[in-house]
């Protein structure tokens, strides 16, 4: 089973993962969307290593051999449209977007099932994020479910704006660069995009907010795991709040999914907005309810 997390960038998408990967023993294979970039600039997979030095990547590489080309990943064009934006919009309809999605499903569903094959698991877990991956995974054979993950939009633009450290020249916000106003346009256009795309593709979809999660962490990722209907485990809750994360080998994403050892759960709530920031907040309303499927 394919497991993708949707959503935002800052919005606990990376700690689902990987407590949602060691829960239901699937792989963590971070943001697949940034793979092949993170693979280009010698970026570090999540056991610490060098991505080209790691086994259980180069193993997998390997495997996937002759049908990694730029060409199947749908040549620099077709990972564009995988890092959604306004003008990903207009392309996607185009046949060269098409063609591109088709080529790239059967790479990704390839890399899916030779991760599920050499970590005997049932299922692998994406946190590309993005709403470009959704028509690529419906071109899959693969059953899949998609968990949007909806934080408050003040909460994601602070969170932004305060920028971070990443490795080099690849995950690093500098904070002057990214405008509270783009962070909450982004935040709609993804947000939003990822509804009304999964909506339809009637692909299995359940959303919840961050704050509602961060409120009972412990029994709301139970639920979401009964909702994704694979046999997990609790064992890993140290507490109500408290995860003992085990090393993962998530390939690319956030700084964070290096994380391993008891990491705790803080109840995120949102605070006060003014301006635009309230306005923002109203129109992601109908959004940051819990969907029913
Ligand atoms: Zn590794």
């Amino acid at each position: 089973m394919y497991i993708y997390i949707a959503g935002y960038a800052r919005s606990g998408t990376t700690l689902t993962s990987a407590i949602l990967s060691s829960m239901l023993d699937a792989v963590d294979l971070g943001e697949t969307n940034n793979l092949w970039r993170a693979l280009l600039l010698d970026g570090d997979c999540g056991c610490g290593r060098p991505l080209k030095q790691c086994p259980v990547w180069m193993g997998r590489l390997h495997d996937l051999g002759a049908k990694l080309s730029l060409e199947a990943l749908g040549g620099v064009g077709g990972l564009h449209v995988l890092s959604m934006n306004a003008t990903a919009f207009r392309r996607m309809a185009s046949p060269a977007s098409m063609r591109a999605r088709s080529s790239y499903a059967e790479v990704v569903e390839a890399l899916a099932r030779i991760a599920i094959s050499d970590s005997q698991a049932k299922a692998i877990v994406d946190e590309s994020k993005t709403p470009g991956m959704l028509p690529v995974l419906a071109r899959m054979r693969m059953a899949s479910r998609v968990f949007h993950l909806v934080r408050d939009p003040v909460a994601v633009a602070a969170s932004e704006s305060r920028g971070y450290a990443g490795e080099p020249g690849m995950y690093a916000y500098v904070p002057s660069e990214r405008s509270r106003l783009r962070s909450h346009l982004g935040w709609h256009v993804n947000n939003r995009g990822v509804q009304l795309i999964a909506e339809r593709l009637s692909v299995p979809y359940q959303r919840m907010s961050w704050e509602s999660v961060t409120r009972q962490p412990r029994e709301s990722f139970v639920r979401i795991c009964e909702w994704i209907g694979l046999p997990y485990s609790t064992v890993r809750w140290m507490d109500e709040r408290v995860y003992d994360l085990p090393p993962a080998h998530n390939p690319a994403g956030n700084p964070n999914r290096m994380r391993v050892g008891p990491v705790t759960v803080k109840h995120q709530d949102v605070g006060r907005a003014s301006g635009l920031e309230a306005v923002s907040r109203v129109a992601a309303g109908s959004l940051r309810r819990e969907s029913h499927d």
